[in-house]
């Protein structure tokens, strides 16, 4: 369970303004106890020590008549006695009576266990104290309750708030998930009805499906578009092929002309390829190819044996190593592509006198396919991007001498379709090795 806040969330946001929220209502409430209590503890010692002024007035009022001497003996007398009250009388800032217990600086001194108040009174200053501690004492009592159970608020309050975020949150979190499993592969799933449905989660799941309906639009037509421009190309580029072919065998041309025709044939034989990787490419993404058992040692002989030739006539030692039965769920002319692709292209990036090797290896459910070469290598920065559509690692190689860049994007394709992995790993100078591993069949 993570426990931090991530305020760049709107879960993170919600929750904390939740808590926020929570932690002030308690905060008002404890306050609005705190101040009703001290204003009746307040108006109840006001009580007390208005009565002992009164007293000390009246008190003042009678003696006073008795001469100064005869009231200072009577307040020494009388005013001690009132027990648990201090008093003190001043006349012009000198004190003319003093209760014991009062310290030299006065009562106010006393303000944390006594309430004083004072009153001026025929020149006289008359101040009482009043006893106040269990009245604090109670307002302290209280206090301390409201920090303990304040405590255990804020933490029930921040509970409440994360749970009430998670809550909030939920319905987009599930259409965040949602979304992130639809990618170029699946375009045709949408977001599913949740079982409970909130109006804004809705409408958010209802507009991202519709922009899925008209982005499969696109892309559909996009792939029917690709697919089809490929097929209209292919007649006239045969009938170009036919007529340069017809006439270079005529020898009606002269030199510098058969020449042109010549590097015009290579052009157009590279613009067919380029073209039928395009109708592969397209027509692997729109229609499945059904699945059955196959090996795949027998593919990688198949095709090694293909290629042997070609290996032969550029003077390239091929071989294959470790060879095992490796059954697996697949289309076998989709497979075959997979290992002509690799193999064409290692023996075109290898010189004469170099080596490619097949391998093919089982492990864990998977098998390893390498194709390794000896050849030019991809500098480690185009690795990735080799895979990509028209991407070529060298662009200066013209068409003829590498190709159109589509060969591993159809490597990669067939391979994801069939649930597997490929990549690379290659030395500059000296050499790559092609890694594709698929999942076993366990038919
Ligand atoms: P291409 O038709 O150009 O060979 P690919 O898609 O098959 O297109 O390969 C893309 C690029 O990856 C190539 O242009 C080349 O630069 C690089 N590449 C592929 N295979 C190898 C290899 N075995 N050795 C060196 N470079 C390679």
């Amino acid at each position: 369970m993570r426990m931090y806040l991530r305020l760049s969330s709107l879960r993170g946001t919600v929750a904390l303004n939740a808590f926020l929220f929570e932690a002030a209502l308690l905060l008002l409430s404890f306050t609005a106890i705190d101040l009703l209590l001290w204003r009746s503890l307040r108006s109840e010692l006001r009580g007390t020590a208005a009565q002992e002024l009164q007293w000390l007035e009246d008190f003042m009022a009678d003696h006073e008549v008795g001469g100064r001497d005869f009231l200072l003996e009577e307040m020494t007398e009388h005013l001690g006695s009132r027990t648990g009250v201090l008093m003190e009388v001043l006349e012009n800032d000198r004190i003319l009576f003093r209760s014991r217990g009062i310290s030299p600086a006065g009562l106010s001194e006393l303000a944390g266990e006594y309430w004083v108040e004072d009153r001026v009174f025929r020149g006289f200053t008359l101040e009482v104290g009043v006893p106040a501690a269990s009245q604090l004492a109670a307002r302290r009592d209280l206090r301390a309750v409201m920090a303990v159970s304040g405590a255990f608020g804020l933490l029930v309050a921040a509970l409440l708030a994360r749970s009430l975020a998670a809550k909030a949150t939920a319905p987009l979190a599930a259409i965040g998930d949602a979304a992130e499993r639809i990618h170029d592969k699946n375009l045709s799933e949408r977001l599913p009805k949740p079982e409970r449905v909130y109006q804004e989660a809705e409408r958010v799941r209802t507009s991202f499906n519709q922009m899925l309906d008209r982005l499969e639009g696109a892309v559909l037509g996009l792939r029917q578009f690709t697919a089809d421009a490929s097929h209209e190309l292919r007649t006239p580029l045969a009938v170009l092929k036919l007529q340069a072919q017809s006439a270079l065998s005529s020898g009606a041309l002269d030199p510098q002309a058969a020449a042109l025709v010549r590097s015009q044939l290579e052009e157009i034989d590279a613009l067919k390829l380029m073209v039928e990787d395009l109708l592969t490419l397209s027509r692997i993404e729109s229609e499945p190819a059904p699945r059955s058992l196959v090996d795949l040692a027998d593919v990688v002989v198949e095709m090694v044996e293909q290629f042997r030739p070609i290996a032969e006539s550029k003077g390239i030692d091929l071989d294959v190593m470790d060879l095992a039965a490796a059954p697996v769920e697949g289309e076998r002319s989709e497979l075959r592509r997979v290992l002509a692709n690799l193999l064409d292209n290692a023996l075109k990036y290898t010189d004469r006198g170099g080596r490619v090797s097949v391998a093919l290896e089982r492990n864990d459910g998977s098998v390893r396919l390498w194709v390794r070469d000896t050849g030019a290598g991809i500098p480690a920065s185009e690795t990735e991007r080799i895979f990509e559509r028209f991407y070529r690692a060298d662009p200066s190689r013209d068409r003829r001498s590498g190709g159109a860049g589509l060969g591993l994007a159809i490597v990669a394709r067939i391979v994801d379709i069939h649930r597997g992995r490929v990549s690379v790993e290659s030395d500059p100078g000296k050499g790559s090795s092609f890694l594709v591993q698929l999942p076993l069949s366990r038919a």
